[in-house]
């Protein structure tokens, strides 16, 4: 982490306790836990940019947050379409960040919002993405780093973001091997995650060690919250590229066989998740295939246990 700091020519500083308690609080009006927590570890200096979506009505609310709490702020020259309310959640996160428009564009969309303890740093994160697609493009790499990616996960990102539609979950797991919940991010759809980032793998010590810290973070801010993202994260989950992820919190096993009462789903109208409510099991064939009811599956999926 040092090291990133020294190339970035930044340096963190202690804050005051309470008022990050204040302004996580006070965040949770415009924004979810996942963010807040993002926010916070911004202020904290642990975190050189934190990067979300702010809707126009708030974004005044977060303004004076920021204004508040010394932190410099910047805005995406463009904003982006609010995405179909029926859109499959487990779709990908191009698609779901709607169409880009100007920002004068009189539609109804949500803004870019670029923030950091360094203006320069901001503004540098938020010239990278209108200009050059941010992470997608040709600068990922240090648009990963100014948003406090660790090396790894940075160049597998660029690896295998556009072959797996910028979801690139299954090149990092291998079915039935078990990871830390640090690390989990399939629950990033229900707003539960401690690593803004994909790791690159399911077991990434540098991301473990964020998600660590994040967690303890979380604790001194909200312990309710801490609670909650600890239990829902250390979850089985049955991860697909296209027809939606499902987390099963309690289960049983027989090898290859998990039997469950229920689970979340993050899509509604999805074939899988007919057969999982139906069957209330499936059985892992091999590293991409399971069956549910006699029926076999050999799309794209993985199972991930997380620990
Ligand atoms: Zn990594």
């Amino acid at each position: 982490m040092f090291l990133l700091y020294k190339k970035l020519k930044y340096k963190p500083f202690p804050m005051n306790c309470v008022n990050q308690k204040t302004l996580f609080r006070k965040a949770l009006h415009v924004m979810g836990v996942s963010d807040a927590l993002q926010l916070i570890a911004t202020l904290k200096g642990l975190k050189p940019v934190f990067r979300t979506f702010i809707g126009e009505e708030d974004s005044k609310e977060l303004e004076s947050l920021c204004c508040g709490a010394g932190l410099d702020f910047v805005y995406s020259k463009f904003k982006c379409l609010d995405y179909p309310r029926t859109q499959d959640k487990s779709s990908a996160y191009s698609v779901r960040m709607g169409k880009r428009v100007s920002r004068k564009s009189k539609k109804h969309g949500r803004l870019i919002i670029y923030i950091s303890k360094s203006g320069d740093l901001a503004t540098e994160a938020c010239a990278l993405e209108g200009a050059c697609g941010g992470e997608t493009g040709k600068h990922a790499v240090q648009f990963g780093r100014l948003l406090g990616y660790p090396e790894c996960c940075i160049k597998f990102w660029t690896k295998y973001c556009h072959k797996y539609n910028l979801e690139p979950i299954i090149p990092s797991i291998k079915s039935f091997k078990s990871y830390p919940f640090y690390n989990n991010i399939s629950l990033k759809y229900f707003d539960i995650r401690l690593i803004p980032h994909f790791p690159c793998s399911g077991d990434c010590s540098f991301s473990a060690t964020i998600g660590k810290r994040n967690l303890m973070l979380l604790r001194k801010l909200n312990v309710r919250h801490a609670l909650r993202f600890e239990k829902m994260l250390k979850t089985l989950v049955l991860f697909t590229q296209n027809n939606g992820i499902f987390l099963i919190n309690k289960y049983k096993r027989h090898k290859s066989t998990f039997e469950f009462k229920e689970f979340l789903s993050s899509s509604s109208s999805s074939p899988i998740e007919e057969l999982l409510s139906e069957n209330g099991q499936f059985t892992v064939h091999n590293e991409r295939s399971i069956e549910i009811g006699g029926n076999l599956l050999n799309r794209d999926m993985v199972t991930m246990i997380y620990r």
